[in-house]
């Protein structure tokens, strides 16, 4: 066992090895092959072989440096994915523990919180005051 170990760490000298991209799409992979379960289609399967293989081929691939701006190219786009998607749990979470009125007079929209009952509410803008349930 140490022996293939050993073999296999001086296979991988001067190869790329595993990054961020790589365990992306070994995830996938998976995440495809549970799919193809319940899917049965084969076209599941090639696209999970198909993965596998690039997985593969990116670990084992000599030209580092392409193999690291694609790593790079990935990081930048799950970043703004990420950066996306917590926007939109920031947005749900507000819409669920406030309420945004207009000010009847002048448009202005103000943040109420929930659960408070009938509050007057102030509008910083045009200082009209309204009573609103919250
Ligand atoms: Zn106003």
């Amino acid at each position: 066992m140490s022996q293939f170990r050993e073999r296999f760490s001086r296979f991988m000298i001067g190869r790329y090895g595993a990054d961020k991209l790589s365990r992306f799409l070994i995830g996938f992979t998976f995440a495809l092959i549970v799919a193809g379960i319940f899917i049965r289609s084969y076209w599941v399967d090639i696209a999970a072989l198909f993965l596998m293989v690039l997985s593969y081929f990116r670990m084992f691939s000599r030209n580092i440096g392409k193999r690291f701006e694609e790593n790079q190219k990935f990081e930048r786009i799950s970043f703004r994915v990420t950066e996306f998607f917590k926007k939109w749990r920031f947005k749900f979470q507000q819409m669920r523990q406030y309420h945004i009125y207009k000010c009847p007079s002048c448009g202005q929209k103000i943040r109420i919180p929930r659960g408070k009952g009938k509050v007057s509410v102030h509008c910083p803008k045009c200082s009209t005051d309204f009573i609103k349930k919250s």
